[in-house]
């Protein structure tokens, strides 16, 4: 029979804490009222029930992130630097725990989530309790924002609360986060954990709830800096919403990006590379490189190539130790991946897929034969779905790769190091991969330009980004001088 990871433990804790699935703020988990259920999207079942922020829960977090924030920005670095690195030593004792919860709660294969995402997220805390650790070395005089407010997507769920807790607590802020509706018990989990390890109350706060609740904390007057992921749709109403305000704004948005595949390139490498690119996490990834854009003279053999990797992939029970893609986030999302398919074969479309069990399952799917111009080509699908496409010259390739409104990702694949630098240069993208995809480190920034957003995280940049810059100070002798 199939090698299941056993949920038992991650059931437990949610049976063990469902009492307590209210906001934590201040330190201490606020009695659950008005709550929306939270289901596991490969089975359908309930898992819990979870708290619908108001505005005055935000406004409680917010006032608690504020009372907490002056001492905790006055610590040094190297004490916030220990509370960092406690975090981390906790967060691995439960990654266990951590890893299966996320499954439960986002579909993901767990092989993902425990090769990956929990090695990711440990990985971003102990290296920003190293940021913590040399901050005054590396940004002198420069101070904190105050308190951040943190807006997240589903698809990485702790691993995008990692990305934005981490660095802010680093600079010396507090924070709200709020979880996105569809995954919010890994971040009520990571809660307990830094109770647990000891860190300050009101240091972080969790409100949980819909985009309703993440307007609140948009408007919020007490917020100072705000870090949003997720649609680009969203993006543009929080960047409204905030306009006229004297908040810091980040935004990591959406992003269709190319996968580049010459003539030259090493073709079994590049394929593993795909199904990296755009099977990880059934294609919910924002960098994910959905349009594969190959050499003319290889396009046959890797496309034969392709199919039958395509062929050998398993979707199916996320907790599967086998399983490479698992469950799409929810039927509405399903429907959407659906309709944009049919968008594509009406417009011309080839298709080829793999299989997919009855649900809320959708197979990997491969579009040739799809035009510039077209649907599938333009809009980000957020699904298992890859167009492929021949270019001719290297020239054709960079244009075929920057008509995008994106600029997320891309990914090069050549043996001909030369050619890889040069083309990377030349492609409109934040991050470009040279025969590898999706690879995320906790040092290299993360972040877009164009319709993808703004802001970077990870490594220097993106603590620079939770710092302000330091105030200009001149007295009349340095004038003098
Ligand atoms: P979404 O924009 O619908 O939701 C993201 C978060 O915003 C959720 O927590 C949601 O509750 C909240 N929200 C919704 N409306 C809001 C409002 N008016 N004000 C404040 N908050 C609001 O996105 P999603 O469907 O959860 O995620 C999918 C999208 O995220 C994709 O487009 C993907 O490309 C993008 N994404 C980008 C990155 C990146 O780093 N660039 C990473 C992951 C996902």
């Amino acid at each position: 029979g199939p090698s299941l990871e056993d949920p038992g433990p991650a059931l437990a804790w949610l049976q063990a804490s469902e009492a307590r699935f209210g906001h934590f703020i201040n330190g201490r988990f606020t009695p659950p009222r008005e709550t929306f259920a939270v289901l596991n999207p490969a089975t359908g079942a309930e898992l819990a029930q979870v708290s619908q922020g108001s505005a005055a829960d935000v406004d409680a977090a917010v006032r608690a992130a504020q009372s907490a924030q002056p001492k905790w920005a006055a610590l040094s670095g190297h004490e916030r630097a220990k509370h960092l690195y406690a975090l981390t030593r906790h967060l691995q004792q439960h990654a266990r725990l951590l890893a299966v919860l996320e499954v439960l709660d986002s579909g993901k294969p767990v092989r993902e989530a425990r090769d990956i995402d929990l090695p990711l997220v440990i990985r971003h805390f102990c290296h920003h309790a190293g940021q913590a650790e040399i901050l005054e070395d590396e940004f002198p005089g420069h101070l904190p924002y105050g308190v951040c407010g943190q807006i997240i997507p589903w698809n990485f769920p702790l691993l995008m609360l990692a990305w934005k807790v981490a660095p802010a607590l680093a600079a010396g802020n507090t924070l709200v986060l709020k979880p996105a509706e569809y995954t919010p018990l890994t971040a009520l989990a990571f809660a307990e954990i830094a109770r647990e390890a000891g860190l300050p109350k009101g240091v972080v706060n969790i409100v949980t709830g819909d985009g309703v609740t993440g307007a609140a904390l948009v408007a919020h007057p007490g917020v100072s800096r705000l870090a949003f992921t997720g649609s680009t749709g969203v993006g543009r109403q929080i960047r409204r919403d905030s306009a006229g305000t004297g908040k810091g704004l980040s935004l990591e948005l959406g992003g269709k990006s190319p996968f580049l595949v010459f003539a030259d390139a090493d073709l079994d490498a590049a394929v593993e590379g795909v199904v990296e690119s755009i099977w990880q996490n059934q294609g919910q990834v924002c960098c994910a490189g959905s349009r594969i854009l190959v050499a003319e003279a290889v396009a046959g053999r890797f496309t034969s190539l392709l199919k039958r990797r395509m062929a050998r992939l398993i979707t199916g029970n996320p907790l599967d130790k086998n399983t490479d893609i698992g469950a799409i986030i929810d039927p509405k999302q399903r429907a959407r991946i659906a309709d944009l398919v049919a968008l594509g074969v009406a417009e011309g479309a080839e298709l080829f897929q793999g299989a997919a069990p009855p649900g809320c399952f959708y197979p990997p799917t491969l579009a040739l034969g799809v035009e510039p111009a077209s649907t599938l080509a333009r809009e980000e699908v957020f699904g298992p779905v890859v167009t492929l496409t021949a270019f001719r010259t290297p020239e054709d390739a960079i244009a075929l790769a920057n008509n995008s409104r994106y600029g997320l990702a891309a990914s090069v694949w050549s043996e001909n190091v030369t050619l890889a630098m040069d083309i990377a240069a030349r492609l409109k993208a934040g991050v470009v991969w040279i025969n590898a995809a999706n690879l995320l480190d906790a040092a290299a920034p993360f972040g877009g330009i164009r319709e993808s957003g703004f802001g970077r995280e990870g490594g220097r940049d993106g603590m620079a980004e939770y710092l302000r810059l330091p105030p200009a100070r001149a007295s009349r002798a340095e004038a003098d001088l």
